[in-house]
């Protein structure tokens, strides 16, 4: 980790460097340019030159850490379009005062360490299981936490006394911690107990609490010991569980992903390792041309883009992009010297979503694509998941198994698609009410999120009927892990009041074999699921097609 950090350090003074070289041939050519400017009556394309090499100079030369070379730039470019707006060719004085500028510049060039800055995203660590401490005296409640929990894929390790919770802590820290606030041996301290330990912990461990009490000055300190969740006796396990899944997702997200187009190379790659030194992922786009197959291969959640390029300018760029649905959730960024407000606006009305002006600080870069990034990601949750489960609706997931189909038989690859329904389910809704059969969907929905490969697609397809894209997946190895799924299922205990219950799924699977009609492979995995139900239920199938007569 230090080591990669270390490495992505040592790249960024290599771009310095590299940059300090580039300096070094482009100042003389400028000066030969400015040299020009007081025996020529042609002064116009002559300055526009000047304005365009100062445009840029001044927004990279900030970036690399020239703050006062930018400035002095900056200067000769305000300078520069003055004179082309006024219509006058540059008086003697002016061009004197303007080589004055220039000369400085020249002189500040030098190597000026930028501010460092401080990674915002802890990186995702892959680890695949999730570890809870529960404290618990109460046999009943824990074993049924236990159970739930250890479904769903956790590793929980149960303890009845706290001292020997506080042993564990010192061991190993856990993922999240349960905690029941009324324990016999210290009367009333339970949530005492919890600040204390806290407070010795090397960080802060998500907590929720237990507790026998529904009332508000329990809650209010709960909270105040730090508490996320407070669950009252007898505890709703799978809310419990949803709870810690929304928890730990929001902790294990993909690292934010940004294009950056920009016909400044070493720009770009600046930008690029800044931002994977703050842990998100950057690719650059170097062909404006290749942009739709970049966003494609790369999906980013915000694109970074230059407004002055040569093949095709910025906005271009935008309004090419924006021509097509599928990327309008995707925020564009513009990274540009241009300061004028008037004109950043002229931009965003034709395509864009926002402004940064060049130079940026490190700093200032990663957090204002960090805030647009993880907004980004949540609107485009809210759009296409499903509010009950979280899963993709049913628009979402077909487009996914279409792209899914391409994607497969390019690499030559097989895709299991597995329709899964839960068995009478009409009879729960009945027996137990609408809410209980929610609950029961949300807890297939989590136990398949947790149970299923980070690159499987899951969709709530109907009412409880859940459709799954499996990528890379043969059919007999999509058989073994959805019955495994149904096992499981059929033995997690459902509670009603005291009453407890059980409920089972059917599915049935088809494969792509190197079909690209998704309504095709739907169709196919509709019929065997026809057949699961029909063969008795809590049971899987799998596609045969008919054998042709001879
Ligand atoms: P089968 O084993 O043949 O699938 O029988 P079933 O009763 O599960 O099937 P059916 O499709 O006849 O009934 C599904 C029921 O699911 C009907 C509908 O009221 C209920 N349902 C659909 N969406 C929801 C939901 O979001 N919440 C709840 N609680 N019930 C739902
Ligand atoms: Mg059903
Ligand atoms: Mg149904």
């Amino acid at each position: 980790m230090t080591n990669a950090k270390e490495k992505l350090e040592q790249q960024l003074a290599l771009l310095h460097q590299q940059y300090l070289d580039r300096l070094q041939q482009e100042l003389p050519l400028l000066q030969q340019q400015l040299d020009q400017l007081d025996n020529t009556p042609d002064w116009r394309p002559l300055v526009a030159k000047l304005l365009a090499s100062f445009h840029t100079l001044a927004g990279s030369a900030g970036t690399f850490g020239l703050h006062e070379l930018g400035q002095s730039a900056k200067a000769l470019e305000v300078q520069a379009k003055t004179w082309l707006a006024d219509h006058a060719a540059p008086a003697a004085e002016q061009i004197d005062s303007f080589r004055h500028i220039f000369s400085q510049l020249r002189q500040q060039k030098r190597l000026v360490v930028q501010q460092r800055l401080l990674p915002v995203a802890e990186k995702n660590t892959d680890k695949k299981q999730t570890l809870i401490y529960l404290l618990e005296d109460e046999g009943e409640t824990a074993r049924h936490l236990c159970l739930t929990l250890s479904t769903f894929g956790y590793v929980v390790e149960w303890f009845q006394q706290s001292h020997l919770l506080q042993t564990a802590l010192q061991r190993q820290l856990p993922d999240a911690l349960i905690i029941d606030i009324e324990l016999p041996e210290e009367i009333e301290s339970g949530l005492g107990f919890i600040e204390c330990m806290q407070q010795q912990l090397p960080e802060q461990v998500p907590l929720f609490v237990i507790s026998g009490h529904d009332d508000f000055s329990y809650y209010l300190k709960a909270v105040r010991s730090g508490a996320l969740g407070y669950f009252v006796k007898p505890v709703n396990a799978q809310a419990l569980e949803a709870r810690l899944q929304r928890l730990l997702a929001g902790r294990q997200r993909d690292a934010f992903r940004v294009l950056i187009v920009d016909d400044d190379q070493l720009l770009a790659k600046h930008y690029a390792l800044v931002l994977e030194t703050a842990g998100l992922r950057a690719e650059i786009l170097n062909n404006p041309a290749d942009i739709f197959a970049g966003l494609r291969k790369f999906h980013p959640d915000v694109i970074l883009l230059d407004v002055n390029m040569p093949q095709c300018t910025g906005p271009e760029l935008a309004q090419l992009i924006r021509l097509q649905d599928e990327w309008l959730g995707v925020p564009i960024i513009y990274l540009s010297s241009e300061t004028d407000s008037e004109r950043q606006l002229a931009v965003l009305i034709k395509a864009g979503d926002d402004f940064l002006t060049k130079p940026i600080t490190d700093n200032a870069l990663v957090v204002a694509i960090f805030a647009r990034a993880q907004r980004a990601r949540q609107l485009a949750e809210v759009m296409t998941k499903d509010s009950l489960t979280g899963l993709l609706q049913h628009a979402h997931i077909k487009e996914r198994l279409a792209a899914e189909l391409v994607r497969s038989e390019r690499a030559q690859q097989q895709v299991s698609v597995v329709m899964l329904d839960i068995d009478h389910f009409k009879k729960v809704n009945d027996s137990y009410g609408h809410l209980t059969g929610d609950q029961v969907i949300t807890s297939l929905a989590n136990l398949l999120k947790q149970q299923l490969r980070k690159t499987d697609m899951i969709g709530r397809y109907g009412g409880e009927e859940f459709l799954l894209v499996l990528p890379d997946c043969p059919v007999e190895k999509a058989f073994s892990v959805i019955d495994k799924l149904r096992e499981s299922f059929a033995g997690f205990p459902f509670s009603f009041d005291s009453q407890s219950f059980y409920c089972t799924f059917s599915a049935g699977i088809a494969s792509s074999n190197q079909q690209l009609q998704p309504d095709l492979v739907i169709e196919q995995a509709d019929q065997a699921l026809y057949q699961a139900k029909t063969g008795g239920r809590n049971q899987i199938k799998v596609f045969a097609a008919p054998v042709a007569d001879e």
